[in-house]
């Protein structure tokens, strides 16, 4: 198969969740066909897709049943094994490549990569043991932040050291080790910004936005951020300088802290669809989902841009559950349910973006008032 992947291809999503969906339903408006490789039996992403391998992302077998039934491979889920990636990557083109999901799976070689390429993080120190973790928190100071190098999401695997006390006992509850203690930010507030890059290098980068966060999992996406202008563009540089170190193809999000100078540090990168990028559903002609399905099938990349401003808010758990009918019931409300059974708390069961005038976001406290969403009491 060449690329510019014809109609009719199918795309291989490794993982079965909302991003797995909505990229579904994306490629499916340009004609592909999606097959999904997930562990889930009934996945939010096989719902609307064209064929689902159920397995372990590491069996051989069906890895190799997998790639031989797409034409190009791409993620949703960044933990594969190394020896499942190589795999795939033997057999069918990978995109983003191995190399690049190795950096975002290890928070010790993300960090590394990004100074290296010349991007500012927090201070940080690689953390093997109870003795390491004593030096560290010496030379940072404390509070800090100490997390797990991989596996870490939503804000599990970490744990804020704020006395010399919680030493141990986060060395001894954090798994799996190694670890990384980062020193804190103190921020203003987070950003970042999904990038898509292709194959010739083409990048097309959506407006900088600003993430509120609940309970360490994301609530609330303002778009655009409102920032200074030089901390927005400053955002959109280091955003683009990261997607061409990695040498991209496909879709990145850079989440970013704003220090209290305005100086912007990049926390981590994801090189997928990003809840932070869900807003462009319904905010710009091309979503993020539409932008990653283009970027690995080599199309022509569109700016971008957005046509209106938005507020999206993350539906979590039973509480989010229960907001459902307020939402249908409301008009200017634009729902995504995920397609979920189970509301377990603390699971994204799907979110809702209201729109408004370019310029015309709500000020501080209108924003929960914009999404009439007040809990029934
Ligand atoms: P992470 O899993 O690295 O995305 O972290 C989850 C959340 O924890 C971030 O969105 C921040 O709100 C907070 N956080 C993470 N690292 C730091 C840090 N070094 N300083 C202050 N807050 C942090």
């Amino acid at each position: 198969m060449t690329f510019p992947l014809p109609p009719n291809a199918t795309i291989g999503l490794v993982g079965g969740g909302q991003l797995g969906r909505m990229s579904a339903m994306a490629a499916a408006r340009l004609g592909y066909r999606c097959h999904i490789l997930t562990r889930e039996v009934d996945s939010p992403a096989a719902q609307v897709a064209h064929a689902v391998t159920i397995s372990d992302y590491a069996d051989p077998v069906s890895l190799h049943a997998f790639a031989a039934a797409v034409d190009v491979i791409s993620f949703e889920f960044e933990n594969v094994s190394a020896e499942g990636l190589a795999l795939l990557d033997a057999l069918k083109p990978v995109r983003p490549a191995p190399a690049v999901l190795g950096i975002s799976q290890d928070r010790v070689a993300e960090k590394t990569f990004l100074n290296n390429a010349g991007v500012a993080t927090a201070p940080w120190l690689p953390v093997g043991s109870l003795a390491e973790l004593h030096a560290a928190a010496a030379r940072l100071g404390l509070p800090s932040v100490l997390k797990t190098t991989r596996l870490g999401y939503d804000g599990k695997g970490q744990r804020t050291l704020r006395c010399q006390a919680d030493l141990s006992d986060a060395w001894a509850a954090l798994d799996p080790k190694p670890l990384i203690l980062e020193g804190f930010v103190d921020f203003a507030c987070e950003i970042s910004v999904v990038i898509a890059r292709g194959a010739d290098g083409a990048m097309s980068a959506f407006d900088t936005v600003e993430n509120r966060h609940r309970a360490h999992i994301l609530d609330v996406t303002l778009a655009p951020a409102r920032i200074a202008e030089g901390v927005a563009e400053a955002a959109q540089s280091i955003t683009r300088r990261v997607a061409a170190a990695l040498d991209l193809v496909g879709l990145l999000a850079v989440e970013m802290f704003v220090d209290p100078r305005g100086q912007v540090l990049v926390n981590e990168i994801a090189p997928r669809a990003h809840n932070s990028g869900h807003w462009t559903l319904d905010a710009c002609p091309a979503s993020q989902f539409e932008l990653h399905i283009r970027a690995i099938a080599g199309l022509p990349l569109p700016p971008a841009v957005r046509h209106s401003d938005a507020v999206m808010k993350n539906l979590v758990g039973p509480e989010g559950v229960a907001l459902w009918p307020a939402i249908l019931a409301t008009p200017g409300l634009i729902p995504h349910l995920y397609g979920k059974t189970d509301a377990r708390p603390g699971r994204k069961m799907g979110h809702v973006t209201r729109l408004f005038p370019k310029g015309a976001l709500p000020g501080e406290f209108g924003v929960e008032a914009a999404l009439h969403l007040a809990s029934p009491a």
